[in-house]
């Protein structure tokens, strides 16, 4: 009782007010970072599970602050969003991420790239448009851009959305479903919607080898995906044992440190014998 009489009656929390200092900061900066393209980004591999070779990859953005040093998207994407400024942000690192993989089909032209969609982006009804003109310029197949959504998109019931879905499942663009099993959504659009891939959010494979319950909910997971013919990639692989698990239950695709963290696309390139220039 005394402590919370005490927390209430502080007026200056030093560790808060820098929190709400730096926020600051970084809301003033954000729209000319995105303006100057200083956001860039890096790759992080996903590899094919059964044959043990890279599918495609990740592309994940970050923020070399000129003064704070790098900036993590969980902070900078949700101010992007409040500043409205996300569609641009998108925008930004979809032509770098196009042109990136144009370089790398020219070596491998199977590579698959996977992008972030913030459900904002489902707002603007030119999203399918914008997302088709991009790969048109850099010559991509829509086939080898899977577009990432996480369940929030399917539970905002609106037309511009439902609407974007379908001009980008017709556009041939493949669609996966981000983070899966960490919303309160229902399976219901699984029929409705031509999901080719259920990214298995990292706190499953997390706890897969020590949490009997996980254990079972993952291997029902694979099971009703391949169902549906749907793919399973798994989140945030460690270590061999889950890679070795996954494996075996059946899980196509798997991402995480074990095998690579995002990287630069000169080092990952090189890593993956896909050198640009
Ligand atoms: P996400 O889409 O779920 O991306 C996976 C995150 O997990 C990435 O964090 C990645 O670096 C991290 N990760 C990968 N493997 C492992 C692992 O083995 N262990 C652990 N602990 N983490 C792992 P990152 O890059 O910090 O991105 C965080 C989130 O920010 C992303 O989560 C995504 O929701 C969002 N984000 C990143 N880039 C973009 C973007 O360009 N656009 C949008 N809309 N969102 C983005
Ligand atoms: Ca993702
Ligand atoms: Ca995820
Ligand atoms: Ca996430």
């Amino acid at each position: 009782e005394g402590k919370r009489l005490q927390q209430h009656c502080t007026l200056f929390d030093p560790e808060l007010y820098q929190q709400l200092q730096r926020r600051k900061q970084l809301s003033a900066d954000l729209p000319k970072a995105i303006r100057s393209a200083e956001l860039i980004a890096v790759y992080q591999p996903i590899i094919c599970a059964r044959q043990d070779k890279l599918h495609g990859a990740e592309l994940l953005c970050r923020w070399p602050h000129p003064t704070l040093g790098m900036v993590a998207p969980d902070e900078f994407i949700p101010l992007a969003e409040e500043l409205g400024l996300i569609g641009r942000l998108g925008e930004l690192m979809l032509e770098q991420g196009c042109g990136q993989l144009a370089l790398w089909q020219q070596v491998w032209p199977h590579l698959m790239l996977s992008v972030n969609l913030s459900p904002l982006q489902f707002r603007d009804p030119e999203l399918c448009e914008r997302i088709q003109a991009c790969a048109l310029r850099h010559g991509i197949s829509p086939t080898t851009l899977e577009l990432e959504i996480t369940e929030g998109v399917l539970m905002e019931n609106a037309d511009e959305i439902e609407q974007n879905l379908s001009s980008l499942i017709q556009a041939g663009f493949q669609l996966a479903i981000d983070d899966f099993g960490t919303g309160y959504c229902s399976l219901a659009y699984l029929p409705r919607l031509e999901v080719a891939t259920l990214k298995l959010d990292r706190s499953f494979t997390r706890d897969l080898i020590s949490n009997a319950a996980t254990t079972a909910i993952v291997r029902s997971v694979i099971g009703l995906g391949h169902e549906l013919g749907i793919q399973i990639t798994a989140e945030g692989v460690e270590t061999q044992e889950q890679r070795r698990w996954l494996t075996e239950a059946g899980c196509d695709r798997l991402q995480g440190y074990l095998f690579s963290r995002p990287l630069p696309p000169q080092e990952f390139g090189r890593s993956y014998g896909l050198s640009d220039t």
